[in-house]
């Protein structure tokens, strides 16, 4: 089993030297090579790149047992095991999964999981959510980037989510070539079926097939976050769908702010996932962060 850290983890539990962010989610990444091949991704298996790399946060190996203990004794409230598909992963997240019960933490796994069978294992084992990864918005769009049926992605989703009710959770990509309209209803599905929606912006990853392809504007991303927002609150009927399949709105509410804050399962932050140092967030980490940008006038509609 190759386990491996991100280095906000370590920094945290105090394996590596660096700026803590007050992480509430410990992130762990089992390894190895992917037997998918999506086109974004540092992990498919023709992609030329240091597997120590998932989207352009760096992860360090690490052994199980000595992770687990500093998580117990930590303050972290959740893990997140990010599953690579490589061959034989299975066995090895039902060994972690076993582990980690250890830490009394909840658990999320994020795994592209096969059937319905393959989720109720992991909640068996003690997994609080599972997340199973849209990533990539459309049928067409889907088969061409991420390889295999979007369908029978969102048919699994929506099972998971009859039989494990407010446990299930996915990830959007925003920038893959959809447009808004189409993220948007399909926010709005995840929402009527009761699962988060953890939202991300392209970054272009080098020796990646996708490495030159262009990302999303920060604008064009501040909009489908606060969309999410106001679906996730109950407020979808302030959005307004434009002909040219963009989005608008009837007015941005006093609360607006918070759209920006990182969303997915509770806890989660990913820091500075798909941006580089130095350049605007898409995704703010913390609260107190948001506030700074506030102060400074930096969060714009
Ligand atoms: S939303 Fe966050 S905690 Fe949940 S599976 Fe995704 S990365 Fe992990």
């Amino acid at each position: 089993m190759t386990l491996r850290a991100s280095v906000g983890t370590l920094y945290e539990l105090g394996l590596r030297r660096g700026e803590r962010l007050q992480l509430k989610t410990a992130y762990l990444m089992l390894d190895g090579r992917c037997q998918f091949n999506c086109l974004y991704c540092t992990h498919a298996f023709q992609s030329r790149t240091d597997q120590k790399f998932l989207s352009r946060v760096i992860w360090e190996k690490v052994q199980t047992e000595q992770i687990t203990e500093l998580i117990r004794t930590s303050n972290f409230k959740r893990v997140c095991i990010q599953a690579v598909s490589y061959k034989g992963y299975r066995e090895d997240l039902r060994q972690l999964l076993k582990e980690l019960q250890k830490t009394s933490k909840a658990i999320s796994v994020s795994v592209r999981a096969q059937n319905m069978d393959e989720v109720a294992e992991y909640f068996e084992l003690g997994a609080d959510r599972v997340s199973i990864a849209l990533d990539v918005v459309g049928e067409k769009l889907f088969s061409k980037i991420r390889g295999g049926s979007f369908h029978q992605t969102l048919k699994l989703l929506e099972n998971s989510s009859v039989f494990f009710p407010n446990r299930i959770s996915t990830h959007i990509i925003v920038g893959m070539g959809e447009t808004d309209v189409e993220v948007v209803r399909l926010m709005k599905k995840m929402y009527s079926l009761g699962i988060r929606v953890a939202l991300f912006a392209f970054m272009p990853m080098k020796g990646t097939v996708l490495h030159n392809a262009a990302r999303p504007s920060v604008e064009r991303y501040r909009k489908i976050q606060l969309s999410r927002y106001l679906i996730f609150t109950g407020r979808e009927d302030l959005i307004v769908f434009n002909e040219d399949h963009t989005i608008g709105f009837k007015q941005i509410p006093d609360d607006a702010s918070n759209a920006l804050l990182t969303s997915g399962c509770p806890d989660c932050s990913r820091p500075y996932y798909n941006e580089r140092p130095g350049e605007p967030l898409y995704n703010i980490h913390s609260q107190e962060l948001l506030k700074e940008m506030e102060l400074l006038r930096e969060v714009k509609w």
